[in-house]
């Protein structure tokens, strides 16, 4: 029974979908119906665990779960005694003070002494004395935004995407004071069985997050450009030329990365190639 690996992730909430999608993408198939509680894994020694988001980190700091999926912003503020192992790259958000609108506003020198409602005392309270401001921390659990409108605190911290949640309560945003993604928690004693499991998975990932970020391409281009063109499509190791049945063409097939795509797809261009497709990877194994 020790050698399996319990997931715990959101059961109903931002991060839940996406969370499941990677657990899927990793090829993990279990069956998560609308209410299940827990679900095993068909095929790779696993559990999968539905959870509040904030009970996750709590779970694997006592070895209940051995992996969680949550929040860096939710990890940090339980302070809980887990590993980070991997970040996961979705659910990107801020944690910013929001003051009313209007309100002048230099730096956060000015909250000196002012009142702030946030769900996040820990990481605020933390980010406050670096920067040596002497303000009271008023915590509640939800719908901080509309702390300054009813008079409970002077100034709010809490997550940010847009920023039109602030907007709506009649709040600028003036300082953002950590940032956020979903990340993958460990419990700091696995057995070396559950530790090789867990290598086996973040391999998974890594291949999955490293299609992501490339794509296949296939182009055609004058024999006399090949040598051009391969400089912007080094490929994994390099490029594959092939000749075309036309007389002093070739097809090039490489994988560009989706950071440098659209600067080196113009200097392809230029060097003379044509018919370029592009195409998504499902798996990248680096
Ligand atoms: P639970 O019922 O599980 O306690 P919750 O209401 O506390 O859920 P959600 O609102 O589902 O939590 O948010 C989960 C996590 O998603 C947050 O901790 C944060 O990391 C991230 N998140 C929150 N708001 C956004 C947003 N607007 N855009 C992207 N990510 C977000
Ligand atoms: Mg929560």
């Amino acid at each position: 029974m020790t050698d399996i690996l319990r997931i715990a992730v959101q059961k109903s909430g931002r991060l839940s979908d996406d969370s499941l999608k990677l657990i899927k993408e990793c090829g993990i198939r279990f069956d998560n119906g609308a209410g299940k509680l827990r679900a095993p894994a068909a095929n790779f020694p696993a559990e999968i665990l539905f959870l509040r988001d904030d009970d996750i980190p709590g779970y694997v700091e006592d070895g209940v779960a051995h992996l969680g999926i949550v929040g860096e912003n939710v990890a940090v503020e339980t302070g809980r005694a887990v590993e980070t192992v991997h970040r996961l790259g979705f659910s990107k958000c801020r944690l910013s003070i929001g003051i009313p609108r209007g309100e002048p506003y230099e730096s956060i020198k000015d909250l000196d002494g002012k009142s702030i409602a946030t769900s996040y005392p820990r990481i605020l309270g933390k980010y406050l004395q670096e920067n040596g401001v002497d303000a009271q921390i008023h915590e509640i659990s939800g719908s901080v935004e509309i702390a300054p409108s009813i008079g409970l605190a002077e100034a709010v911290c809490d997550i940010v995407s847009s920023g039109s949640t602030l907007l709506s309560n009649g709040l600028q945003e003036v300082e953002t004071i950590f940032r956020s993604e979903a990340v993958m928690i460990a419990s700091r004693n696995l057995t070396p069985a559950q530790q090789s499991l867990l290598d086996q998975l973040l391999f998974r990932i890594n291949s999955v997050q490293a299609a992501k970020n490339h794509k296949y391409i296939l182009l055609n281009c004058p024999t006399g450009s090949v040598e051009e063109v391969s400089r912007y499509l080094p490929g994994m190791r390099s490029p594959t030329v092939m000749p075309l049945a036309s007389e002093g063409w070739c097809s090039v097939h490489s994988v560009i990365n989706e950071n440098d795509f659209w600067e080196n797809i113009e200097k392809i261009r230029l060097a003379g190639a044509e018919g370029i497709l592009v195409i998504p990877i499902e798996k990248m194994i680096l």
